[in-house]
């Protein structure tokens, strides 16, 4: 297969003549691209380190522009039927699929993930306009039963405002469509600030959403896109008019992010680093369990915030297992995310690189041995290729308790189910879990309120590729937000409370009385 390159993938998704002097915009902003000059970064694919120009960055006036416009698009949406909102979602759906291939090529350039895995990212975009859609239809509220007579009390969602989304460089298309789509049908505008390491797969996005948006006839400045890095997702965190902000990324972006919002008692919803671990008991099906470890732990190259970082294997099978990873990890096909046969493609950057040597050294130190991996791989593209690494760790030591962003597996035994699971959620962040057993008992405690403390725990399905229809999130340092399906939706809304009396008496709640006589003139 001839590997593509950007400038065909930019060109058939209709984007490249954005790029002007080997700049591309700051910002997109009523449809239209600009092109701040203070300040840009060189761009490069992860797959072979080749420059593909520079990004500009945009500045103070675009980001007012862009929140203004946000803002009076939103008087006028908000008075759209939700139904109607709901279309022109459905538009966007069909707008995305009839550019899969071209976007997740993109998606495959700027992350560096294989291809298979950027067209599913793709494909949850899709799914998330079919959820979105039907949502628009069940925005309801509910009808409570007054103490009073003749009284009616209800409860109705409104849309909010404008909201801004923060995104990592890891799933630079599922996770802006998961907040945008829902955003869009529940009445909002909205501005996104995507990664500065997927800059040119935002700017895709808002073409094929621009273009929609157009035709629909929506406000213009409905969706704006901002270009840039830590401080100008610091600014929307800072901005009065953003009424939500949905930030995804590390813990450490989560914490800087929630005090600025709660300062100026904004809202938050934060998606933040996971540290997810999978138990195997002694009666597991290793023929699913292995397969599922693999997946979770090197998929994205460890790179997806439900990656598996902590094996915990009952000690009966730990041996066993180990070596059955040893035989699979050998044989994985490390390279060009291009290649069809490529299962694990780069690191984003070399500072990932160097973070999971670090913590491998760390581990050793700790007591931990290397089972396998962690060499750089030579032989590819210049890029940073590494082993996916195992290492056989004594206990759970401190180095245990951060996220590295890599395919690093930590492997411990265990004795009983209570150690296992006090193992699971002794670390300080709550994304994904999993467990894999025939033993109902043991998949019913690991499920139940004394199991696993995290947002998602599964049961002989591994840690990462959630479905959209349930929510999306994870406590403790991940940070309690929940995206995409079930009630997520509640995020993107404001909620009033109505009582109202159609008697002709006015009684107080709670029995309360407080005569004043009205003045019979
Ligand atoms: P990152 O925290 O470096 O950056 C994420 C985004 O936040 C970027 O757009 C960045 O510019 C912005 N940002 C960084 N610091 C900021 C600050 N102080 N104020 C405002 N914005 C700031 O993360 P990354 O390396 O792009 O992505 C990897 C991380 O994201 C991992 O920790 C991963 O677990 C997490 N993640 C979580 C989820 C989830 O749903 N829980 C999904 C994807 C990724």
């Amino acid at each position: 297969m001839k590997p593509y390159s950007l400038a065909e993938v930019a060109q058939s998704l209709g984007i490249a003549h954005w790029q002007k002097e080997q700049v591309w915009p700051s910002s997109v902003i009523r449809g239209r691209t600009h092109y701040a000059h203070a300040a840009w970064h060189e761009l490069s694919s992860p797959i072979d380190c080749v420059s593909h120009g520079r990004q500009a960055l945009a500045q103070d006036d675009e980001i007012s522009q862009a929140i203004g416009a946000a803002h009076e698009a939103f008087l006028v949406w908000r008075n759209w039927p939700a139904p109607r909102r709901g279309q022109v979602v459905k538009a966007i759906a069909a707008q995305v699929a009839q550019h899969k291939t071209e976007l997740a090529r993109l998606i495959v350039l700027e992350a560096g993930k294989i291809e298979s895995e950027a067209l599913g990212e793709v494909q949850e975009w899709i799914d998330l306009c079919d959820l979105a859609l039907g949502q628009s239809r069940q925005l309801h509220g509910l009808v409570i039963a007054s103490e009073r007579p003749e009284h009616r009390l209800i409860e109705q969602w409104h849309p909010l405002g404008v909201v801004g989304v923060i995104t990592a460089f890891n799933f630079p298309v599922a996770v802006w469509a998961w907040n945008a789509m829902l955003a869009l049908v529940c009445g909002d505008a909205v501005v996104w600030k995507p990664s500065e390491k997927t800059p040119l797969t935002a700017l895709a996005c808002m073409h094929l959403v621009s273009k929609v948006l157009h035709e629909q006839g929506a406000p213009a400045g409905l969706v704006s896109l901002l270009q840039g890095d830590a401080q100008i997702g610091q600014q929307l965190a800072q901005h009065p008019t953003i009424a939500l902000l949905s930030a995804t990324g590390s813990c450490r972006m989560g914490r800087a992010v929630a005090q600025h919002v709660a300062e100026r008692f904004g809202r938050s919803l934060l998606e933040l680093g996971g540290n997810n671990a999978l138990i195997i008991t002694p009666g597991a099906d290793l023929a699913l369990a292995i397969p599922a470890i693999v997946f979770s732990a090197v998929g994205t190259c460890g790179q997806r915030c439900t990656s598996l970082r902590r094996l915990i294997v009952h000690e009966s099978l730990i041996d066993a297992v180990c070596q059955q990873l040893v035989g699979i990890y050998g044989q994985l096909k490390i390279g060009d995310p291009r290649h069809t046969e490529t299962l694990v493609g780069p690191l984003i950057d070399g500072i990932a690189l160097q973070a999971m040597k670090n913590k491998i050294k760390e581990a050793i130190q700790d007591g931990g041995t290397v089972l396998c991996g962690g060499q750089v791989v030579i032989g590819v593209p210049v890029g940073h290729y590494v082993q996916p690494a195992i290492i056989r760790m004594p206990g759970q030591t401190a180095a245990m308790m951060e996220e590295t962003f890599a395919p690093l597996l930590f492997v411990l035994s265990y004795r009983t189910l209570a150690e296992a699971i006090a193992l699971n959620n002794e670390v300080p962040q709550g994304l994904s879990s999993a467990i894999f057993t025939q033993d109902q008992r043991e998949a019913e405690q690991f499920i139940s309120a004394v199991g696993s403390d995290c947002g998602l725990a599964n049961v002989n399905v591994g840690t990462s590729g959630a479905e959209i229809g349930g929510a999306f999130g994870g406590e403790k340092a991940t940070g309690g937000g929940r995206e995409s399906g079930s009630d997520a939706w509640k995020n993107y809304m404001r909620r009033s409370t109505n009582t109202i009396n159609y008697g002709a008496s006015l009684p107080l709640a709670q029995g309360v009385h407080f005569d004043v006589k009205p003045d019979p003139e």
